[in-house]
């Protein structure tokens, strides 16, 4: 079977975390050859294409930006997770706790934040505490892997035993993602409401967009990011 993959390079994200792009189809020109349909046309030149590019993301024609689609493989942390999956439109298949077994990968802060009246306003908590209170996370951790183990040991499901394991544990899931849902996804987790640790995915996936898509994610930079209005 002949096998076809772009499988790029994998980009390390927080302590075990990784953004690794398994897949692209279309771009830019898909973009444009999609909403040329309109007319009975394609591809034109580089000046008039661009310029349909900014057109269509300026005024709200999101629809071809659906013929772009990425696919990703992403490995994170649940807490993590459970944030991205609210993003509906996409495509989610994730590893299995019934099926594996989990392995003792849990994410540990390198600085915890304090917490604020504001929500996403944080300070870094002093150092001293700071290194006290990642001790006796740690010593959490290594507990709750120590009791998921002896449950296996002896005889207790897969399905059951995980019961016992913290939120901070990694997944992995592969996500496929059109570029127009993408825009929503990496406009909403890459912003200072957002949570620190997604938004450290939502920036490499949006490198990724950029270097794929040059052109839709500057005129994505412009009217969506930096909400400047079309003029011609
Ligand atoms: C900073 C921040 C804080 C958040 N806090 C919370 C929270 O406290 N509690 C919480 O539950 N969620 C929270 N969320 C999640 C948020 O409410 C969204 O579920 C998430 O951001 C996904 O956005 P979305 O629905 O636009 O994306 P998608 O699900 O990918 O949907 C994309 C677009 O499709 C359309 N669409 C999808 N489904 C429907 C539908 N059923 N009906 C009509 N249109 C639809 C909408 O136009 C939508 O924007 C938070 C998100 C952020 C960024």
């Amino acid at each position: 079977m002949e096998r076809q993959s772009v499988e790029s390079a994998e980009t390390q994200v927080l302590d075990f975390g990784l953004v690794r792009l398994v897949d692209f189809m279309g771009g830019d020109a898909a973009v444009v050859q999609s909403a040329r349909v309109s007319f009975g046309k394609g591809i034109t030149d580089d000046e008039r294409d661009r310029k349909l590019v900014f057109f269509l993301l300026a005024n709200g024609h999101e629809t071809p930006f659906e013929h772009s689609v990425f696919k990703f493989h992403i490995k994170c942390p649940i807490f993590v997770a459970r944030q991205w999956f609210r993003h509906r439109m996409a495509s989610y298949n994730e590893i299995s706790g019934r099926y594996t077994e989990m392995k003792e990968e849990l994410c540990l802060p390198e600085r915890l934040r304090t917490q604020k009246a504001r929500n996403y306003q944080y300070d870094e908590l002093d150092a001293d505490l700071n290194d006290e209170l990642k001790q006796k996370i740690s010593d959490h951790y290594d507990a709750s892997f120590r009791l998921y183990r002896e449950l296996l040991e002896k005889g207790v499901a897969k399905e059951q035993s995980r019961i016992v394991l913290p939120l901070s544990l990694y997944t992995q899931f592969y996500w496929t993602i059109n570029s127009r849902s993408l825009m929503n996804f990496v406009k909403l987790r890459i912003e200072a409401h957002a949570q620190y640790e997604i938004r450290q995915y939502a920036e490499v996936i949006n490198e990724i967009f950029r270097e794929k898509m040059p052109w839709t994610h500057a005129a994505f930079q412009k009217y969506v990011i930096s909400g400047e209005k079309w003029c011609e």
